[in-house]
Formats: structure tokens, C-alpha cells, sequence
């Protein structure tokens, strides 16, 4: 029994030492379990740690939110053991949500737009800005998308809800809290990401646009350090300073709007001062203008001012223009007056001055002294025509197509005895083709002839001694016909340029010159809607340049309607009806009888044609008759004049449709004769 009890006791001792000593080792079983279970979760503390630091990198490298959303959805899916992962962005400014990036069994979502009123988990994180868990619910994550397990968190900054990061299907089962922290923990830091990237990109897409319209600005802007320098400037002011952006950034402004240092280095100072100085007018190489207006910028910035740079030269010259136009047109008004009144009786002393030189009943010293009379009233009568030419300019009826090549030549062997005389040389630089434009031949005539007497002029009195040149040359380019009267004289002293165009500006010698001949001819080119120019000449002398719009490119342009052929080659008779008709608004032109006269009357469109009644064509009587008999067309267009002695054969004209009227000439007859032909005139 002893040895039984002392067995049971051994066998008592041992089970509790066996039962101590497997307690102990429980205890150092579940000690070594608590330890790998710790270890465990530190290695996967470590894991995630090194793996947000690792997306951190990543996140912080990227301004791009669509390359945000991709990395945060992939690590998404990696950290968290899940099946698949989504970024889903709110558009800002109140538009829906979109799946920016889907990874894992989710992929196909990518780019899928939810309204913001959609039903979901993720919605529901979204709009409270909690975590959501989803584990077995039949709630769905988003619309469409249902998943066994799913978290979502929102992604929230500065109080926004920027868009939700979601995990969808746990491989390991449920998300358990440590998850969910980690899913919060990566929202959050998304969302700061993702708020600084959209910041970014904001500000990269207002200074995009802020550029896009400093550079779409027609002014030259430039923005300026207190020294002057140029900080910032636009390809406007590039391109007035006719150097690329990049090379005027850094230089001072007054050094690029050189010969002019003096007043822009005081718009410097007065914008470092802080003040907002007057406009400032600087001159430029070729004759542009800058207007430079400059505003400072508050206190406290790097910049002093911005400074606006406006090309004016165009402005100016338009404006220059219309006070030009202003002037001409009082200027017009009073001289048309003028000459109006004057014109009656000069043409009355020329035309009965010419018969009592014709009665030859005077005697011979007073016949000297009627041509005299008749020379100078014939004179007098061109300046009053001058005058009527430029107090009408703007009216000028008479449009045909006339080549400026052949205004030139003929305008040139006009001037040629005088050329010769005076030893000036006329080089003519013709363009090979016809420099057509739609015109009054006899008023483009007068300009070139103007531009020409002035040139002679101007070579014959220049300083020094040179040979004395003219270049007269024509062009057409670019639909404008230009004709260049150029000399080496001494030129236009510049003060003088301004003056040029206007009504009596004259620096000859009284006498020598009226100052009428260049605005008149500026007022016939504007009529012709042209305009005419002055430029230093290529040789330090004048170059004055006619522009006319080029005609139009149609084979024939309409005929001339108002042009009356005087079919005669009495140079009295042709005076006498020149004088006579010069108040008339039609165009007097001469043809010889004979072959070369005919050639001309068949080459031209004439609503009147007048001829002495008593001219005969040899073998064939009257010349009005035969050429009616030749071309019936001349019906009602032609005019005879016939003394009042040969009454029948005045009436035999009329039979045949000719007009007739009394040679020598009633003003008032002819006029009317003239008119009536005519009575649109
Ligand atoms: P006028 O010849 O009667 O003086 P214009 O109107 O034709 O009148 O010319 C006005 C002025 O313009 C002239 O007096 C002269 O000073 C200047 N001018 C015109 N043509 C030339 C030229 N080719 N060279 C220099 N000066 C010129």
C-alpha cells in the first residue's frame, strides 16, 4: 500500500511534474507564438512602411493626377492583398466622379463616369468623408460593381472631397482594421498629393493663358526692373524691336529704342519712382513713331512698371492726312469759288481775243497785242482749270484705262526742250508691261508733268556741281500702280515734309512757283483713290511716287462716256473750243482730218464729234456728210460748226442728224450744244 501510496505518490509527482512541465512548455510554446505573431506583424509594418515611403517617393515626384491615380491604385492593390483597387476623381467645380484608374478584377471600370447622386459604398465615403467597410453586405461599391469585401476612403483636402480610393475582395478574407488604417493612411496622403498636383496645374494653366494673351496683344507690353531692364516681354514688342523675345529679355529698354536715350531713361526713372509719367512719342529708324505709355506696378514687387510700346506711325500718318484733307477741302471750297467766277470771263477774252486776231481788220502792232491778250487769258484759263481740277478732285468723271507708261513718255517729251536746255538727263525706267489703272489720262498727265517740272527745278538750282538726273520709273505690284518721279537735287529739308502736300506752300521765288502744283496733284490721286508720296530720294534728292490701284484685269474696260474728238488741225479753232469748253465736265480731244485723225476717231468711244462745217473731204464734200456715210453709228454724235452765212447747208446737216452751231462761237450755243448731245453732263 506504502509502496502502492508511495507509488501513487511517485506516479502523482510525475504527472505533475509532466503536467508542469508541459504547462512550461505550453507557456514557452504560446511565448513563442506571441513572439512570431509579433514578429510578423512587425515585418509587415515594416513591408508597409517601406512601401508607403516608396509610393511617397513616387507621389511626390508626380504632378500628374492621372499618374497619381494609377501608382496609389497599384499599390492599393499590393498593400492591401486585394483583388482589385480604384481611384475614383471628382471633376472639379461640381461635375460627376470618374474612375481614374482600376486595377486587379476592376480594370475595365477605368475611365467609367458616376454621377455624383449614384448609390455605393464608395459614393457613400465620398459624400461623408468616412471610411466605408463593406463585408458580405449586398450593398454595392459602386453602381455595377458588387464585391464580397470592399473598404473605401475618401479622399479629402483643405476641407474638399477631391474623389475616393477603394479595395475590393480580400485574399485572406474581411479587411480587418489594420487595413482600414492603412487605406486611410494612403487616402490622406493621396489627397494632398492630388490637391497640390490640381494646384499646379491651375497655375500652369493660368500662366499658360496669361501668356497666350500678353502675346495675342497687337501692343509691344514690356515689364521693367527699376534699372530699366527688360524682365519680361511679349512677341509684340519683339517684333517692333525687330529682335526675338529671348534677346530682349535682360537689356535695358532705353538701350533698344536707341537715339532716343534721353526721355525713355527718364520714363525709367519715373516709374522706379513709382509715378505714372505723360506719353512718351520716340522716333525710330525708317520714320516709325513709338508711343510709349507706362504704368508702375504696386510697391514691394521686382518689377517697376509695365510699359506699353504702340507702333503710331500708320496712326499718325492718317491722321496727318486728314488735317491735310481738311485743309484741301477749305482750301477747295474757296478757291472753286474763285475760280468759278473767274472763269467766265477769261474764257469770253480768249475766245473773242482769238476771232479779232482772226478778222485780221485790226492792225498789225495791235494784233501783237491781242496775241498777247489771248496768250495770257489762255494761260490765265490753265490755272483756273488747275484750280477747278483740285477744287473738284473727288469728281472727276472722266474713267478710262489708261497705261501710265504711256502718261509717262508722252509727259517726258513734253519737258524734253527743256531738259535739253537746262542739261538735264531723264533715264526712263518703265515697267516692260503695261502699268494700266482706271483714270483721267489728262489729270494724270498734269501730275506727272507737275512732279516733273519740279524736278527739273529742283536739279537746276541744287548746291554744288553734279550732273543732273531724273529718273522717272513705273511699277505694278501687288495690285497698286506706282510711278516714281526721282531726281538728285537737294531734296526736302525735313521740317519742309509736313508742308509739302499743302496749298500754297512754295519755296521758289514769287512768281516762279504758285505752291498749287503738288496738292493739286495730291488731290487728283486721291480722286483716282490713290494717294501720292514723298521719300528722300535714293540720291539725297526727292522721290515723289504716284500710287493708283492697278485696273482691273479685264481685257477692255468700259468705254469713256464723256469724250468729244475735235476732227480739225487748226490749232486757233482747236484753242478756241478748248478755252471755250474748259468749264464743261467733258474731255477734248484732237484728230487731224486724213488717215492718222480717222484711225484715231474709229480707236475711241467719242459721244461727240465736232467739225467745221465748211472742211471738205477731198472728192467728197463736206467732211461731217462723208463720215456719216461711212459710219452710220455717228448719228446724233456729230456736231458741225458753220458760219451764219451758209444758212442752207446748215439745214442740210440737220436733215441728216448732224447738229449745227454758229462758227465763230456763241459760248452759250456751243454749251448747250454740248450739253445737249449730252444731258447727263
Ligand atoms: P511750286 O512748284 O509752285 O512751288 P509745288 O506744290 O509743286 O508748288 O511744290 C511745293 C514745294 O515743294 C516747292 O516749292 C519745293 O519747295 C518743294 N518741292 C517740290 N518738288 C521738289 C523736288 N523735286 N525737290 C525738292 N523740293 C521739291
Amino acid at each position: 500500500m506504502l509502496l502502492g501510496g508511495a507509488g501513487v505518490f511517485l506516479a502523482g509527482a510525475a504527472l505533475f511534474a509532466w503536467v508542469r512541465a508541459r504547462a512550461e512548455a505550453g507557456r514557452a510554446d504560446t511565448a513563442e507564438r506571441a513572439r512570431d505573431l509579433l514578429a510578423q506583424q512587425l515585418d509587415r509594418r515594416m513591408g508597409e512602411l517601406f512601401s508607403l515611403q516608396e509610393l511617397s517617393f513616387l507621389l511626390a515626384e508626380s504632378l500628374q493626377v492621372e499618374r497619381i491615380g494609377e501608382q496609389v491604385a497599384r499599390y492599393a492593390l499590393r498593400f492591401l492583398h486585394a483583388d482589385g483597387a480604384l481611384v475614383i476623381l471628382a471633376e472639379p467645380g461640381g461635375g460627376p466622379l470618374v474612375v481614374a484608374a482600376a486595377e486587379g478584377d476592376v480594370a475595365r471600370l477605368a475611365g467609367q463616369v458616376i454621377s455624383r447622386e449614384a448609390e455605393g459604398a464608395a459614393l457613400r465615403a465620398f459624400h461623408g468623408g468616412h471610411i466605408e467597410l463593406l463585408d458580405g453586405a449586398a450593398e454595392p461599391v459602386l453602381p455595377g460593381l458588387a464585391a464580397r469585401t470592399a473598404a473605401a476612403a475618401p479622399l479629402r483636402a483643405h476641407g474638399v472631397a477631391l474623389g475616393v480610393v477603394a479595395v475590393t475582395g480580400h485574399r485572406r478574407g474581411p479587411f480587418t482594421s489594420e487595413d482600414l488604417s492603412l487605406l486611410s493612411t494612403v487616402a490622406t496622403h493621396t489627397a494632398v498629393v492630388l490637391a497640390n498636383a490640381r494646384f499646379v496645374e491651375m497655375v500652369r494653366r493660368g500662366k499658360e493663358e496669361w501668356e497666350t494673351a500678353f502675346d495675342a496683344l497687337a501692343e509691344g507690353v514690356a515689364v521693367l526692373g527699376a534699372d530699366g531692364t527688360i524682365h519680361r516681354a511679349n512677341t509684340a514688342l519683339a517684333r517692333i524691336l525687330e529682335h526675338p523675345v529671348e534677346a530682349i529679355v535682360g537689356c535695358p529698354l532705353p538701350d533698344l529704342l536707341r537715339g532716343s536715350e534721353g526721355p525713355v531713361e527718364g520714363l525709367v526713372r519715373t516709374l522706379a519712382a513709382g509715378e505714372r509719367g505723360a506719353p512718351l512719342l520716340v522716333r525710330m529708324g525708317q520714320g516709325r513713331l513709338l508711343r510709349l505709355t507706362a504704368a508702375p506696378v504696386a510697391e514691394g514687387r521686382s518689377a517697376a512698371g509695365v510699359v506699353l510700346v504702340e507702333d503710331v506711325t500708320d496712326q499718325r500718318a492718317l491722321e496727318t492726312q486728314l488735317i491735310q484733307n481738311e485743309k484741301l477741302a477749305a482750301v477747295g471750297q474757296l478757291v472753286s469759288g474763285v475760280a468759278h467766277e473767274l472763269n467766265n470771263p477769261l474764257t469770253s477774252i480768249a475766245g473773242l481775243s482769238e476771232l479779232l486776231v482772226e478778222q485780221a481788220k485790226a492792225p498789225p502792232e495791235a494784233r501783237e497785242h491781242l496775241k498777247v491778250i489771248r496768250d495770257q487769258a489762255d494761260r490765265a484759263g490753265r490755272i483756273v482749270r488747275n484750280l477747278l481740277t483740285f477744287a473738284r478732285k473727288g469728281s472727276s468723271e472722266e474713267r478710262a484705262r489708261v497705261d501710265l507708261n504711256d502718261v509717262a513718255t508722252r509727259t517726258a517729251q513734253l519737258v524734253a526742250y527743256e531738259l535739253r536746255i537746262r542739261g538735264v538727263v531723264l533715264t526712263e525706267a518703265l515697267a516692260p508691261a503695261p502699268v494700266e489703272v482706271m483714270g483721267d489720262r489728262y489729270e494724270l498727265q498734269s501730275v506727272v508733268l507737275n512732279l516733273l517740272t519740279n524736278a527739273v527745278h529742283a536739279v537746276t538750282v541744287a548746291r554744288g556741281d553734279r550732273d543732273r538726273r531724273i529718273v522717272l520709273a513705273t511699277a505694278t505690284a501687288g495690285g497698286e500702280a506706282c510711278l516714281t518721279v526721282s531726281d538728285n537735287g537737294d531734296g526736302v529739308p525735313a521740317g519742309q515734309v509736313p508742308l509739302l502736300f499743302t496749298p500754297f506752300f512754295t519755296t521758289k521765288d514769287p512768281g516762279e512757283g504758285t505752291g498749287l502744283g503738288l496738292s493739286i496733284s495730291y488731290g487728283i490721286a486721291e480722286a483716282h483713290g490713290g494717294r501720292l508720296e514723298y521719300a528722300p530720294g535714293a540720291e539725297g534728292g526727292a522721290a515723289f511716287t504716284l500710287r493708283l490701284p492697278a485696273a482691273p484685269a479685264e481685257a477692255h474696260a468700259a468705254p469713256a462716256p464723256r469724250r468729244l474728238l475735235i476732227c480739225d488741225d487748226d490749232a486757233k479753232f482747236l484753242r478756241t473750243v478748248r478755252a471755250l469748253l474748259a468749264p464743261e465736265a467733258v474731255s477734248v480731244d484732237e484728230a487731224p482730218p486724213g488717215p492718222t485723225g480717222l484711225e484715231r476717231l474709229d480707236g475711241g468711244e467719242w459721244y461727240l464729234v465736232l467739225v467745221q462745217g465748211r472742211t471738205e473731204w477731198p472728192g467728197r464734200g463736206p467732211l461731217a456728210l462723208a463720215l456719216l456715210t461711212d459710219r452710220p453709228a455717228l448719228r446724233g454724235r456729230l456736231l458741225a460748226a458753220l458760219p451764219p452765212s451758209l444758212p442752207g447747208e446748215a439745214e442740210r446737216f440737220r436733215r441728216q442728224g448732224i447738229r449745227v452751231v454758229g462758227l465763230p462761237f456763241d459760248v452759250k450755243e456751243l454749251r448747250a450744244a454740248v450739253r445737249e448731245a449730252h444731258p447727263a453732263g
